[in-house]
């Protein structure tokens, strides 16, 4: 069974004024497609490992033959990225999305990074400084939060690290509306997270 495109878990303009839906459209309907097409024609001849879930396709990618490592390192990458980030977003204003986090991650930022401002700098300026195109990552290392980022669509999860949020970095997330200020768009993106999903997340990588 080939991986297929889930639809968004919300409208196209849902993340309106914060991410447009001509990006929306865009990014999932075009980019995402692509990255689930490539990875399907990728694995045409290895059905056994189409029959894996995607991120353990991912966390397995040293397992997965040499010829075909390269397509599936970047476009199941780009799938499992891709599948955690839209449901990472949400309708701003709605129970949970925007403003200050919630639940137990609230207080592990407060101990890890002192506050949550200075999270949100430390991750804002992991992705700004990802040279080229990438992803800034929060993960959960020795009992801590720690703010990582990846070039390409490259995954923490190959590192043995389970994401706990993610913002994609690439020009293709931002640039219709934000151009080239990606620090514009790193800043704004705070007004469309989920905590519910940050704090769903956070519990499976505590383990
Ligand atoms: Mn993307």
């Amino acid at each position: 069974m080939p991986y297929e495109l889930a639809p968004l878990p919300y409208a196209h303009d849902a993340l309106e004024p914060f991410i447009d839906t001509e990006t929306m459209h865009l990014h999932h309907d075009k980019h995402h497609q692509a990255y689930v097409n490539n990875l399907n024609a990728a694995l045409e001849k290895h059905p056994e490992l189409a029959a894996k879930p995607i991120d353990d396709l991912i966390r397995d990618l040293a397992s997965v033959p040499a010829e075909i490592q390269g397509a599936v390192r970047n476009n199941g990458g780009g799938h499992s990225n891709h599948t955690a980030f839209w449901a990472l977003m949400g309708k701003p204003g709605t129970d949970g999305v925007g403003g200050n986090p919630t639940g137990a991650i609230a207080a592990h930022i407060t101990a890890d990074f002192g506050d949550f401002e200075t999270f949100k700098k430390t991750f804002n300026d992991a992705g700004l400084k990802q040279f080229g195109s990438g992803w800034a990552w929060v993960i959960f290392v020795d009992g801590k939060l720690k703010v990582v980022s990846t070039p390409n669509q490259d995954s923490p999860l190959t590192q043995g690290h389970f994401p706990v949020l993610g913002n994609d970095v690439w020009e293709h997330a931002y640039y219709l509306k934000y151009q080239n200020l990606r620090a514009k768009y790193l800043e704004s993106w705070w007004n469309v997270i989920n905590w519910h999903e940050v704090n769903r997340r956070f519990a499976i990588a505590k383990g």
